[in-house]
């Protein structure tokens, strides 16, 4: 695998960067402790091209690929997570749809989601089915022209403001991978879907102003032109859009880790005691010599993941899995050496380590706990499956 940053992705990485320091950063402690959803981000944005990333040309967006998506993400990642969260949720409504949908509703959906209009939900783990999204229950039973569904979704990200909702529902009995299907739903968050309740947002360790909801589905109705990909495609698509959208996370675990190595670096050099700044003695300087490799180790695995799949190169779904894997146990260790370094100062909120170390837990859960991507890069370690 070889990757080499071209200068459109270089400029990408250059404006991220500015944007976040400019203007996302001021205002990252408010933004958790006011729990709103920052829809001045979502403007921010649109305005400065982020949601089109992804997206192809043919429909509204500039075809920069993945890894263009990943220098923009570790670069807003480094200072607020709320505001990557908005921009890792494209991948989870805009990719099923490049992967699957057919040319009307990728005329539909996809412009509107370059255009930053339409926010997207992705709706898979249930109360009883996280892991093992097979199990699920959220029934969608086939009446008349279309299907009318029923069931609970819970842990869905943004379903309180998102306008399209990538739904997966059982259209028949059985466990078999055949028996998910997949469904474009539309959402008005303003005045509310019939059948469609977002039943309560969780109390979060971190990322608090974007919400994390559990929804009711009480005969939602859905017009047979919902279904994405054919009957019984969901279960599969579901598995083919992590295999994408793990990577934006992945580059949101490096972008935690770098932002608080930054401050563990800078404070280590400024910090003063028994006589000298802590950054000279050896204990300090090993941690800080650790952080550094394990950050670069996971941003190039990243990068390199990333842009073989772009390439289309082989065993995807493995490197996507290790890159997942390594950059969030990555950011977790980072970050927490990083509150070490700080030491009591580390634990207050006066510094933001301790808001990172919160972030990069929920990068070892979310699109597949760290365990799930063990079990993946495994199997296919192992010869069962690409
Ligand atoms: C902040 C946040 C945002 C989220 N956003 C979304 C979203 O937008 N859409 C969505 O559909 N979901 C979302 N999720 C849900 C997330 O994907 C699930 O939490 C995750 O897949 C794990 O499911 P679970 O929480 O039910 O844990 P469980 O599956 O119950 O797992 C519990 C523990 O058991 C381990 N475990 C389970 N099975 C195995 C096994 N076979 N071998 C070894 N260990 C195992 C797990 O790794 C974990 O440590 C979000 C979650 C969080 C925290």
């Amino acid at each position: 695998m070889q990757y080499e940053l071209t200068e459109a992705q270089r400029g990408v990485q250059v404006k991220a960067r500015q944007v976040a320091r400019e203007k996302v950063a001021p205002g990252a402690d408010q933004r958790e402790e006011r729990r709103e959803y920052p829809r001045d981000l979502v403007d921010l944005f649109a305005r400065e091209g982020f949601f089109s990333l992804g997206v192809p040309q043919e429909y509204g967006g500039d075809s920069m690929g993945l890894l263009a998506q990943c220098l923009m993400v570790e670069e807003v990642s480094q200072v607020c997570n709320n505001a990557s969260a908005i921009l890792t949720l494209v991948s989870l409504g805009a990719v099923p749809i490049k992967l699957m949908g057919s040319e009307e509703q990728k005329q539909r959906y996809l412009p509107r989601i370059a255009r930053g209009e339409a926010l997207s939900a992705f709706g898979l783990t249930e109360p009883g089915s996280g892991s093992d999204s097979l199990s699920m229950k959220t029934r969608a039973l086939a009446e008349g022209e279309g299907y009318v569904v029923n069931g609970q979704k819970c842990f869905i990200s943004q379903a309180d403001v998102a306008h399209l909702m990538v739904l997966f529902a059982r259209t028949s009995e059985g466990k078999g991978t055949r028996d998910i299907s997949a469904f474009m739903v539309e959402l008005d968050p303003e005045n509310g879907t019939p059948g469609y309740q977002v039943m309560r947002a969780e109390r979060k360790m971190s990322m608090k102003a974007v919400h994390t909801c559990q929804i009711a589905l009480n005969d939602l109705r859905l017009p047979a032109s919902a279904v994405l990909g054919g009957e019984g495609q969901g279960f599969y698509l579901a598995m083919k859009t992590l295999d994408e959208s793990r990577l934006p996370v992945a580059a949101q675990g490096v972008g935690i880790a770098q932002g608080a190595l930054d401050i563990a670096t800078d404070y280590a050099q400024q910090r003063v005691q028994f006589g000298s700044p802590i950054s000279a003695f050896q204990g300090i300087q090993f941690m800080i010599a650790d952080m550094a490799t394990q950050v670069e180790a996971a941003r190039q695995i990243t990068y390199m993941a990333a842009s073989h799949y772009e390439q289309g190169g082989p065993r995807v779904t493995m490197y996507s899995a290790m890159a997942k894997l390594l950059s969030s146990d990555t950011a977790m260790k980072v970050t927490t050496d990083a509150v070490q370094v700080l030491g009591g100062y580390g634990f207050t909120q006066d510094f933001p380590t301790e808001r990172l170390m919160r972030d990069a837990k929920a990068t070892q859960i979310y699109e597949g706990t760290n365990q799930i991507q063990r079990i993946i890069i495994a199997r296919r370690y192992m010869g069962r499956g690409g």
